[in-house]
């Protein structure tokens, strides 16, 4: 039995390797950058070499660091870049295409055109998703009609679909593993979360031929090995999950109603709803958080457009802080926001407004308005925002929150923290580790060869950094919450009314 797992955390915009003992510390950890890749304005895409290049580096240097031979490595855990489509040959094992990363936008008349067609409501009742070219469904629709011959070589099963999980997986495995999860599966737009099959008529209204689809396993099993020739042994693969569900995993929300937040450049909430999905009535999405054994976990998804990314601009735009972390000292000087609420809606609304003509807002200013009260406002921005999404996921799930786990740069903001469990009622709980996506990752292969006995185990190890118990009268509370929910009203529509014309 091996005494470290190794998780592979392949993001966006790098590939990262952590070593974790068996109370789920990290030892060491490898990160590369690799290109990002715009052909044009709104397509994005990454070169699946690249992508794997850096993973495999990374994770063999991580092992160096950790003085872990492979021997020791009871099992690898892989998260990952969620949606991002890859097309490979079966029999060379070369991808056919550059990655379309889950940015690009290269598909949005193919989602217009299944929305003309009144196709909306099978895939959000099925999918529990939206159409929109985020998803992989229709980034596979689009390689297959832009490749010549391309349908026709995948039809007889010689052309291979993955997310980037499948990938790697199949990388790690030389080529004899096809697999990815259900978290994975439900972001694809071609996997029925009910039936947790790949559903044919999906398939059919996206032009996907079913021989190109990866098995769907469950979040945690072992799947087979690595090549042996890799990395000097064969280790076991045996933990898959996309990376918001696995951060959440990585918190141990394991129970209805908990619920993680990722404070990033936006903000990313999974909420735990249980052994039902959800179906959202304000254009949440419902999807799969992990399968273990026989039982699936679902989840409800929500983000925030614009939340540390507001931080940035007051940094890089306005300048008036130097660092990120200054915003804190210099909200830290005022005792609240003097009346100021800053909406930043740079590009938009999401959740629970859906308003993509919204735009950045900052009411309330006054004489006595200091940049001190313009920074409290901007962070207090990302607290409320979080509130509106979570308002929205109880309300659509009939469950209260119990307490929100977070993580992600911001997080590290204590008076930010402080003011979202005021503003929220409900305690807000920072782990030490923050490298939960890794640790979810690690957690599930962990399971499948039994380094971690079960969740009670794991649930053990999850450590409080810091806990920030609501302080704040209900009465200021409400108040407080009214007054950015009316900021939001003057932010909605601008784009189309608001903006005198032009020309
Ligand atoms: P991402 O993974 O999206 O790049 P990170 O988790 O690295 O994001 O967090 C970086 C974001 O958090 C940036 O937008 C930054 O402005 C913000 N941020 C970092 N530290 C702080 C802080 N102490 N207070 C407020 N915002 C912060």
């Amino acid at each position: 039995m091996g005494t470290h797992i190794l998780a592979l955390d392949q993001g966006t915009t790098s590939s990262r390797a952590i070593v974790f003992d068996r109370q789920g510390q990290p030892i060491a950890q490898a990160q590369q950058e690799f290109e990002q890749i715009f052909p044009h304005p709104g397509h994005v895409e990454h070169d699946p070499e690249q992508i794997w290049q850096s993973q495999r580096q990374v994770a063999e240097d991580a092992l160096r660091q950790a003085g872990v031979s492979p021997e020791q490595v009871a099992a690898i855990g892989v998260t990952n870049q969620r949606e991002t489509t890859i097309l490979w040959d079966r029999q060379t094992g070369r991808p056919v295409a550059n990655a379309i990363v889950w940015q690009s936008r290269i598909t949005a008349d193919i989602c217009e055109r299944l929305r003309a067609d009144g196709c909306e409501p099978v895939f959000r009742e099925k999918t529990g998703l939206v159409l929109d070219p985020y998803f992989s469904g229709t980034k596979i629709t689009y390689l297959l009609d832009s490749i010549d011959g391309l349908r026709s070589r995948a039809e007889k099963g010689e052309i291979l679909f993955g997310t980037v999980d499948t990938f790697l997986i199949w990388r790690l495995s030389g080529g004899r593993l096809h697999v990815t999860d259900p978290s994975n599966a439900s972001r694809t737009l071609l996997y029925n979360i009910h039936t947790r099959q790949w559903d044919d008529e999906l398939l059919s209204l996206l032009e996907v031929p079913r021989a190109m689809l990866p098995e769907v396993r469950s979040s945690s099993e072992v799947y087979g090995q690595t090549d042996s020739d890799l990395f000097g042994a064969a280790i076991p693969i045996a933990g898959n999950a996309g990376d918001q569900q696995a951060a959440a995993f990585g918190q141990t929300c394991f129970e209805p109603g908990m619920a993680k937040n990722t404070y990033g450049t936006g903000c990313f909430l999974l909420l735990n709803t249980g052994r039902q999905p959800v179906a959202s009535q304000q254009g949440l999405l419902t999807t799969i958080g992990w399968q273990l054994g026989e039982e699936t976990t679902y989840c409800l998804e929500g983000s925030v457009f614009v939340a540390g990314a507001v931080i940035q601009w007051l940094r890089d735009g306005l300048g008036i802080i130097e660092r990120a972390e200054q915003s804190e000292e210099l909200a830290a000087t005022v005792t609240d926001a003097g009346g100021v609420y800053f909406v930043p809606a740079f590009v938009g609304l999401g959740a629970p407004y859906w308003d993509a003509a919204a735009r950045g807002t900052i009411v309330g200013l006054t004489r006595g308005t200091s940049r001190a009260h313009l920074v409290r406002a901007a962070l207090e921005s990302m607290a409320f925002q979080t509130r509106d999404v979570l308002e929205a996921m109880q309300q659509d799930a009939g469950l209260k929150l119990s307490a929100l786990r977070v993580d992600g740069g911001a997080s590290a903001n204590s008076l930010l923290m402080q003011f979202q469990a005021d503003i929220l009622g409900t305690p807000v709980q920072r782990p030490v580790v923050q490298e939960t996506t890794a640790l979810g990752a690690a957690y599930l292969a962990g399971l499948a060869v039994g380094f971690w006995k079960d969740q009670n185990e794991l649930q053990a190890y999850w450590t409080l950094d810091r806990e920030f118990r609501p302080d704040m009268a209900t009465e200021q509370r409400e108040r407080l919450y009214a007054g950015w929910k009316e900021a939001v009203q003057r932010s909605l529509r601008w784009e189309k009314t608001g903006k005198p014309a032009t020309g």
